[in-house]
């Protein structure tokens, strides 16, 4: 590797930092070896770390001359490159500085912060550091290029990402649903209740959020590991009505997962009545009320 930590000067945001890696180092392979990474980019060593409650830390000085990345002892190992990621992003934004006269310890919870609240230096200093890990693990340009020729979606093509990437299942799920040019949500659950939400940004508003219970899906539950077909679910369980508006089809696509945890897909198909259109405009409600006997009738 060639990249040195003056090809990144004057860089401060994640995406930006990430960028000026590829730049430096177009030929980077997949998956990216991120520990070799890391020591290029002046990381002494990545040690174990002790501290209880804690999934990843930094030791580092004021001037940022080298560091030190630590990583919780028993991590698999998708959950330790994304951790040393997180970690050699807080080493690398300038504007970081750690809450503790011991560095930066990072806790489960901070590697999902993904929120943008400018308020919360801390949190967003955690989302930061995320979003760095995503974009160097997960490099756009490739990513792009990997899911160019993706046709519908299908939870298979986030599987593949997971494996071409070697990253978490999860991780994966999230970059897939915001770099899908179709309506999709990833929603990642856990006994019935919904943990975290990715979804692209065109997708229409949802009417649960992380903390709602899971609402009944049209998909059979099965064996952990299993991936199930996509079914048509409950457009009114997902989305938020808007009056006068018919909600769009939803599809619903389940990964079942060991202990209760779940990543459900949902797809919001793209039809030009998805909008506006109501088939009954312009009838009567004597007119409406005869259609609706007559397909009784029908069956
Ligand atoms: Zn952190």
């Amino acid at each position: 590797m060639q990249v040195t930590r003056l090809d990144l000067d004057g860089t401060g945001s994640p995406l930006g930092l990430a960028g000026k890696i590829l730049e430096a180092e177009p030929s980077l392979v997949i998956p990216v070896p991120i520990e070799d990474l890391a020591r290029q980019l002046d990381i002494q060593d990545i040690a174990e770390l002790t501290t209880e409650g804690f999934e990843g830390g930094l030791i580092t000085d004021d001037v940022r001359s080298s560091g030190i990345v630590l990583v919780r002892k028993g991590m698999n190992r998708h959950r330790r490159r994304f951790t040393i990621g997180h970690e050699l992003g807080h080493f690398l934004i300038p504007t970081h500085r750690p809450a503790t006269p011991q560095g930066f310890l990072c806790s489960a919870r901070d590697l999902n912060k993904w929120s943008n609240n400018q308020q919360d230096r801390a949190v967003r200093m955690e989302a930061e550091a995320n979003r760095f890990a995503a974009a160097i693990l997960l490099p756009p340009p490739h990513l792009r290029r990997f899911m160019n020729g993706f046709g519908n979606p299908h939870l298979e093509q986030a599987l593949a990402i997971h494996e071409h990437f070697d990253v978490s299942k999860e991780a994966a799920a999230r970059a897939y649903a915001s770099h899908h040019r179709g309506r999709v949500a990833v929603v990642v659950a856990h006994n019935n209740r919904i943990l975290r939400i990715y979804r692209s940004s065109t997708l229409p508003k949802l009417c649960v959020a992380p903390g709602s219970t899971l609402p009944r899906l049209n998909v059979p539950t099965s064996s952990p590991g299993s991936l199930s077909r996509m079914e048509i679910g409950r457009s009114e369980f997902w989305l938020e009505s808007e009056w006068g508006k018919r909600l769009p089809r939803v599809y619903e696509q389940v990964l079942f997962q060991k202990d209760t945890f779940a990543l459900i897909m949902l797809w919001c198909e793209e039809s030009e009545d998805d909008e506006d259109y109501d088939p009954e405009e312009g009838k009567t409600a004597k007119e409406r009320y005869r259609d609706r006997m007559e397909a009784k009738h029908r069956f």
